[in-house]
Formats: C-alpha cells, structure tokens, sequence
C-alpha cells in the first residue's frame, strides 16, 4: 500500500510541474540543427570542394580532422544533405553514403554498409572483403552516379586493420567508366596521417579542413542556439549556460561534451521538478555524467581486468593501505582458481594493471623501496561500494562477492 502512495505521488507531482522542455529531441545526439554558429569557414570550404559534382565533375577528395565535439560530423552532414538537395533539384546524379567506421567495425562491414546504399545486396558475414569490395565497384559503375563516400570516424579503423582499404577506394575510379567516386575522410586523431602509407596520404587529402576546439564564448552561442529550441522561455538560467560552456572549453572545447551536459542537467531538474535550470544543476549533471562513465567502464571490462580490480578490492578491505603488483598477482590466481580459468603471466597482469591505471579505475605510483629498488603501489581509482555494487551483478564475478581469499587470512582485520 505505501508503494501505491509513494508512486500517486510521484504521478501527481510530476503532472503538476511546469514543463521546462519544448522539444527533447533537439538535445539528442543525432539531432542536426539548421544552423551551425562558428563553423561559417569550415562550411563554405567543404561547400567549395564539393560544389564540382553539379556540374558532373568528380570533387576532390577531402580530409577532415579535429578532436571530438567540434563539429566535424554535423558540418559534413549539412554540407552534403544541402548538395544532395541541390543535385535533385537540378535533375543531377549525386548520391551520399555515410558509414561511421567505428560503429560498422570492420572493414568488411564499412563496405557491405556501402554496398546497402546503393542497393546492392551481400551477405551479413562470410564473403572475402576483396569479394565485397568488387560488388560495390559493380553496383557502383552500374548506377551510374557521382558518390561522396563519407568515412566518419575513419581513424578508429586504419589503426586496427593497415590502410588497405583506403588505397583500394583512392584507386577505385580507374576501375569506372560510367561512374566517379570522392572519398570525405573525417578523423577524430590529429596524428592520424602517421598511421597511413604516404600515397594514401597524398590522394586522400586533396583538400584539408582543420577544426579547431571551440572556445568558452563559441559554446555559448551554440547552447543558447540550442537552448532556445530546447527549453521554454525564461527556464534557463545565464549562469548556467556560462557554466556549461566552461567546463566543455575546459576540457577540449567539445560541443558534445557542453550539449551533454545541458541535457542531463535539464532531466535533473525535471525529476525533481524544478522550474529553472541553475549552475547546481549543471555541477549535478557532471557527477552524473562522469559517475555513468565510470560505471560503463567497469561494466565493459574484459573478464581478467575485472578480476584484477577484485583483486585490489579485496586488499583494500584488509588493513592494507595499498597493494602491490606481487599481492594483486597471488589473489588474481587465486580468483581464476575459483571460476576456473587459467590465469594470465605476472607480466600480462602488470599491464593490465597499467591500463587500469590509465583509465583512472587504478591509481597507481612508483615507489622507491630503497637500495630494494622500486615497486608499484596500487589502490582502486573508484569508490569500493562501485565495485560491490556492479561486481555483484556480474554473471562471472559476481559469485565471488563473498570469497575470503586464503592468500589474505594473514593480514585481514
Ligand atoms: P565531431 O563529429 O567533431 O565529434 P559533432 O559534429 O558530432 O562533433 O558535434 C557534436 C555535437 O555538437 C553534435 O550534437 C552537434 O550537433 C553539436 N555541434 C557541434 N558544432 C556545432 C555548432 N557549430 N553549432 C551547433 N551545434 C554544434
Ligand atoms: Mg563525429
């Protein structure tokens, strides 16, 4: 019965409170606003490079880098949605296909992306890429088209495949007779062009666009662009746009990070029905966010980092105030003992104990054991209550919630 009073009133309370959203969705990560404030250059360059393909000419290729959140994607998308319009309306023959290439994974899956754009069927696994590659050369030339291939994200792949991919796709027009292809790389990593074998280098980018971070003043103007579509009048609240706009600059000038931040706060407040948004809710917003990033990683951690993490755990509960490597490895075996699996070399561990580390779930410092040399003392990154909680859920450490390690009965308190 408490229950049923409990949610009446949550019912209640929200139907009561002003609503402070007018539009949601205009918050949302695939949202493309029709203006992008401070991107006007980077506009009007890609527009130039790609503006030959209405008189039927191929464009040159184009190379887009800068970090994440500075708009590469939403520019590229309203570029080329704005030609495509414009070659329909001229009777013309442009056609775009977009992959993100870290969503599709592989090379395989960039290319059967590829070929579904243009119609052209290949199974979901199974064929050799060279297979793929060459049906989407012929359902290319077939359709008789200029296409814009975007590679989104391309950096995400090369990385882990060699650029094979790409030397073939820069080659493909010598294969094509009734058809042109432009490639549009965009890449999140500044340094990626190293990872690429100069010839690709050269012919991918023809043209390069840089995009800068944003400074605290842009992203004001982008969320208050943003806002005003988003919220109803008089809800937000210029301290905490400011805000906002701060913290986003602070980090790497991400648009992203800053329209993140917006929306999170804006759900706060209306959980808790609240008729403004204040720099409160904008400071709430970013623990939300972070303590949310922290969960997902440790959710998505690969079964013998999460043992490690355990492991540190479990030494933490005794009076011990750090761990080191050689007490981390002797628990870690022992908990690889229990779920039967075999363990990984001291050597692996120690890595993962780096990677931990650098993801922030380890805090790790070198120690001088004087004329002992040096060693790594270790203590979890993140609150032992996170660990509990999320490990208790898991379907393979969980079970070991409640293990008392024989390695630790020495020294536990
Ligand atoms: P990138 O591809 O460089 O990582 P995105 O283009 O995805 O960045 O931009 C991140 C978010 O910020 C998107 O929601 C996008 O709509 C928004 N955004 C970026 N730049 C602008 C801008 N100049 N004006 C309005 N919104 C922007
Ligand atoms: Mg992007």
């Amino acid at each position: 019965m408490g229950e049923l009073c409990v949610l009446d009133d949550v019912f209640e309370q929200f139907l009561k409170s002003t609503p402070i959203l007018k539009e949601r969705r205009v918050l949302g990560h695939d949202y493309v606003p029709d203006r992008l404030p401070h991107r006007e250059e980077q506009i009007r360059f890609l527009g130039e490079a790609v503006a030959p393909v209405l008189k039927n000419c191929r464009c040159s290729n184009v190379f887009i880098y800068g970090k994440t959140g500075t708009g590469k994607t939403a520019v590229t998308r309203y570029v080329l949605g704005k030609l495509a319009a414009k070659s329909r309306g001229l009777g013309g023959s442009v056609d775009v296909s977009y992959v993100n290439c870290r969503l599709a994974g592989t090379e395989y899956r960039v290319f059967a992306n590829l070929c579904y754009a243009l119609g052209v069927n290949v199974p979901f696994t199974g064929l050799a890429v060279g297979e793929v590659f060459e049906r989407f050369r012929k359902g290319l030339e077939s359709k008789a088209v200029l296409l814009l291939i975007v590679l989104d994200e391309i950096d995400a792949l090369v990385k882990t495949r060699g650029d094979v991919l790409l030397y073939e796709l820069t080659r493909i027009n010598e294969t094509l007779r009734d058809s042109r292809a432009s490639i549009i790389g965009i890449s999140n990593d500044l340094r990626f062009k190293e990872f690429l074998e100069p010839r690709v280098v050269s012919c991918l980018s023809e043209e390069e666009i840089v995009f800068k971070p944003y400074d605290a003043a842009e992203l004001q103007d982008i969320l208050w662009d943003r806002a005003r579509l988003a919220f109803c009048d008089g809800v937000l609240r210029e301290g905490a746009v400011g805000l906002c706009a701060a913290k986003a600059a602070a980090e790497h000038g991400d648009a992203r990070r800053a329209l993140d931040l917006l929306r999170v706060a804006a759900e706060l407040a209306e959980r808790r029905g609240d008729d403004t948004i204040t720099e409160d809710h904008i400071w709430r917003a970013e623990r939300r966010i972070e303590h949310d990033r922290v969960l997902d990683a440790l959710k998505n951690l690969p079964l013998h980092s999460k043992l490690v993490l355990y492991g540190v755990y479990l030494l933490g509960k005794t009076r011990v105030s750090f761990a080191v490597t050689g007490d981390i490895y002797e628990i870690y075996r022992e908990l690889c003992s229990e779920l039967v699996v075999s363990p990984l070399t001291q050597r692996r561990v120690s890595g993962l104990i780096n990677e931990l580390d650098v993801i922030g779930l380890l805090n790790a410092r070198v120690a001088s054991l004087g004329r002992y040399g040096r060693t790594k003392k270790i203590r979890l990154g993140i609150s032992s209550s996170l660990v509990r909680r999320v490990f208790a859920d898991d379907d393979r450490v969980g079970p070991l919630m409640n293990y008392a390690p024989k390695c630790l009965t020495g020294i536990s308190s």
